[in-house]
């Protein structure tokens, strides 16, 4: 941050490089012209040079939140909550959310195909709520990993013949890591040895204790592979949502998250991106981690083309120059500064993975010396 290289100042401050490093030898330090000094050491010969040196108050032009303008409360309307399914392995997660999906979906569209993006939305009524796919997912742990707050509510999915599970107790502590609150789907309910009260029991040791018993967590039992309690498991999630307010602008720029993204044959880069704030329209330059593209195509995840995605929509794109990786932002911009933008943060990004190659490469001497 504060540094600065000898040929640098010295062209910013329009002296000859050599100047500078006689005048820090006779401060008794000895550089080179592509040594970095500290800000107090070059105010000091510069000082002598008769030249004041400021302090750069530079932001980061590579970061997103650089463009963010802050939404007047008057243009915030309510969003449908997006939701995460966790639970330890074989508790029912993915049965959970295709009894979710199916439910909701085939009512809607009998024989239609299920396309795979990694997310989904359901209507109830007209309310609406976002799916994420199971958190073994890559981008989970890359989004947990850069902190990126996707998540509104997790649906933690605990099997009433099998209890509390260490995945279980890991899933808890990210949730409440990330401030999310949970609601339990206590699954498998249809099974002989099936004890609801027996998790509900366990599960007050990790603070989530049930209405009933004075607490404030939503437990909901259900049975995702018979279709039991599905909604009211619904229902509870917009409830919960309810209570957080959630809300985004629909009328600005797009911005959101890259859920997945691969390389497709025939189409290019294709990403799931989950957009979080704004409308990202066909048509829109974007940057997406450290990739330009313009939205060729955009489908819903029945495969059917949208033309606009309001705020809490997982959308796949087509129209991007490269792959970008699950977890990484993405920006609507005017197509010059997209193009900008993606450039400056491929450098910052190659720098940054340089740096760390140095830093690791130095612990390696460390450790050898
Ligand atoms: P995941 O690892 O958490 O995604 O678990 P799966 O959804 O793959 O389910 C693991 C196993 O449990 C599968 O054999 C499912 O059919 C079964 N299963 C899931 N939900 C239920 C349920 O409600 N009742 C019963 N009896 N079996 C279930
Ligand atoms: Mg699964």
């Amino acid at each position: 941050g504060d540094r600065i290289t000898v040929a640098e100042l010295a062209e910013r401050a329009g002296l000859e490089a050599s100047e500078i490093i006689k005048k820090l030898f006779l401060l008794g330090t000895v550089v080179t012209i592509n040594q970095e000094i500290d800000f107090d050491t070059a105010a000091l010969v510069l000082s002598d040079f008769g030249i004041e040196a400021e302090r750069e108050t530079r932001v980061d032009v590579t970061e997103f939140e650089a463009y963010e303008d802050e939404d007047a409360p008057e243009d915030l309307v309510p969003r449908p909550p997006v939701v995460t399914v966790m639970g330890h392995v074989d508790h029912g997660k993915t049965t959970l959310l295709d009894a979710i999906r199916q439910t909701r979906v085939a009512a809607q569209e009998a024989g239609g195909i299920t396309q795979h993006i990694g997310a989904y939305q359901v209507e109830i009524g007209d309310r609406k709520i976002t799916f994420l796919d199971t958190p073994g997912h890559e981008a989970f742990t890359a989004m947990r990993a850069r902190g990126a707050k996707v998540t509104d509510v997790v649906v933690l999915v605990v099997a009433a013949d099998d209890g509390v599970m260490p995945q279980t107790v890991e899933a808890i502590d990210h949730a409440k890591a990330a401030g999310v609150p949970i609601i339990v789907a206590i699954n498998k309910i249809d099974k002989p040895d099936a004890r609801p009260e027996r998790v509900k029991q366990e599960l007050t040791e990790y603070g989530l204790i049930p209405e009933e018993w004075g607490g404030d967590t939503v437990f909901v039992p259900v049975s995702a592979l018979k279709r039991q309690g599905i909604d009211e498991l619904l229902e509870m999630i917009l409830l919960v949502a309810e209570l957080r307010e959630l809300k985004a602008n629909p009328n600005r720029r797009a911005r959101g998250v890259v859920l997945e993204a691969r390389l497709d044959r025939g189409r290019g880069p294709v990403a799931t991106l989950l957009v979080q704030n704004g409308t990202l329209r066909q048509g829109d330059a974007l940057v997406a981690g450290t990739m330009f593209g313009r939205v060729r195509t955009m489908t819903d995840d029945r495969g059917r083309p949208l033309k606009e995605a309001p705020p809490s929509t997982p959308v796949e794109v087509t129209g991007l120059e490269g792959v970008p990786e699950a977890g990484d932002a993405f920006m609507v911009f005017e197509e010059e500064e997209a193009r900008a933008i993606a450039k400056a943060r491929a450098e910052r990004r190659r720098e940054r993975e340089l740096a760390r190659t140095r830093i690791d490469l130095e612990n390696v001497f460390d450790r050898l010396q």
